[in-house]
């Protein structure tokens, strides 16, 4: 599936330059245009791969190229005032050749929280291709603005997108771990799976030896249940003598020896889509009430067959309770690796959104009670003033 991306903000730009990576690393080609987009000048020239006609400052004439500071609304209003300078960088895609927009943002902050929900809805009254967006939670440990900027932001974010893929910082960090040092490791996981989900409908048939391949359209009728997504992953790594042998039974045509191969592929593909969903997806949740699911197996095409992701795919049926399951196949040869890609969408059971909703009511209620307390701090200081001083005016 061919993206246009956009990373909105620090960690947009980050997670962005990430998958241009992968694609140049796996040759997935993925990225069919990459944009970012940000307030602070610093964190735009820190992108290694993003071509440099594809940054977009904005909102100069405000902040001067120092970002905006995690004031969301602040980033908002920038977005819009800037719009047409994202539509610039924006024209310059060929947009008849990818098959959706990604808007990746950490929601936590102020430039990607602020505006990737204002330019989800540029987008979406500009063209007819879904837009997708990818948002990053905060880790709870970064403090309330970050987690009532990402409350905000994602209740906006997730109305103006197709679909809102999520990633949540929390659920990630390792024990002992600052986030900033975590973030390396974090980004990788990010586009491992979001890049095998995607790249799944790059994959021309005929080009590579498979039963049922995946393709794009399987991965937009996915997403397009709206509302959350979350993504499992789970890979078992193939010994070199297994795979010398599956040559070898091959080549003698040895019948009993294919027939254990083929209880062993298949056990191993069932086994993987079980551990993938029920290990941790990139924002944990409840997996039954999810309306839609996508099982994707990746591999070289020997170790896939059509009888496990059969099998799988109705596992994830009765798990889900969804009756629109879909499955196929991603073939990479030269892969040492069997890895299995679960796509939940519409899922309704999140407990760390309902969470963050919580947190931000609270952090609201306070933000009231502070503002009444302080107007009314201000309006005593004014009184007793008055009785001494001498007006200005
Ligand atoms: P912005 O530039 O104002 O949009 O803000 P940032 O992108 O710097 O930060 C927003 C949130 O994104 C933070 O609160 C973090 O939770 C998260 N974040 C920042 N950098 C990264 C990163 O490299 N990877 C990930 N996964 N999250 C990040």
């Amino acid at each position: 599936m061919k993206l246009a991306m956009i990373g909105f903000g620090q960690a947009g730009g980050k997670v962005l330059d990430k998958f241009l990576e992968y694609d140049e690393r796996t040759g997935s080609n993925i990225v069919r245009a990459a944009v970012a987009v940000n307030t602070a000048k610093a964190d735009l020239m820190g992108l290694k791969r993003v071509p440099e006609d594809q940054r977009v400052l904005i909102g100069q004439a405000r902040v001067k190229g120092h970002g905006v500071g995690a004031d969301n609304e602040l980033g908002a209003e920038v977005a819009e005032e800037d719009i047409d300078e994202i539509q610039g960088a924006i024209d310059n895609i060929p947009v008849h050749e990818v098959d959706a927009f990604l808007i990746i943002a950490g929601m936590g902050g102020g430039t990607g929280s602020g505006g990737a929900p204002v330019l989800a809805k540029h987008l979406k009254r500009i063209y007819t291709e879904p837009v997708y967006g990818l948002g990053i939670l905060p880790g709870s440990d970064e403090g309330g603005i970050y987690t009532l900027n990402a409350a905000r932001s994602f209740q906006t974010f997730v109305r103006e997108v197709d679909n809102l893929l999520v990633f949540d910082n929390d659920a990630w960090r390792k024990a002992g771990e600052s986030m900033e040092s975590g973030y390396g490791a974090i980004n990788e996981e990010i586009v491992r799976r979001f890049g095998i989900l995607f790249g799944a409908g790059e994959v021309k048939r005929g080009g590579e030896v498979a039963e049922s391949v995946v393709d794009s359209s399987e991965i937009i009728n996915t997403l397009a249940s709206g509302g959350i997504s979350t993504v499992g992953y789970a890979r078992e790594e193939l010994q070199r003598d297994e795979r010398k042998k599956g040559l070898l039974s091959r080549f003698t045509g040895n019948g009993q020896e294919e027939e254990i191969d083929a209880a062993t592929t298949t056990n191993r593909v069932t086994s993987l889509v079980r551990k993938a969903t029920l290990g941790r997806l990139t924002v944990p949740c409840e997996v039954a009430g999810t309306e839609r699911a996508l099982l994707v197996m990746s591999g070289p095409p020997k170790y896939l067959n059509r009888k496990g992701i059969e099998r799988g795919r109705k596992w994830l049926e009765e798990q889900t309770g969804s009756m629109e399951v879909r499955g196929g196949d991603y073939p990479v040869s030269s892969s040492n690796y069997v890895a299995g890609v679960v796509l939940l969408s519409g899922v309704t059971n999140v407990p760390r959104i309902k969470e963050l909703q919580q947190v931000a009511i609270e952090a609201q209620e306070n933000i009231d009670d502070l503002r009444d307390q302080s107007e009314a701090n201000l309006r005593r200081l004014v009184e007793d003033d008055e009785d001494e001083l001498e007006p200005l005016f």
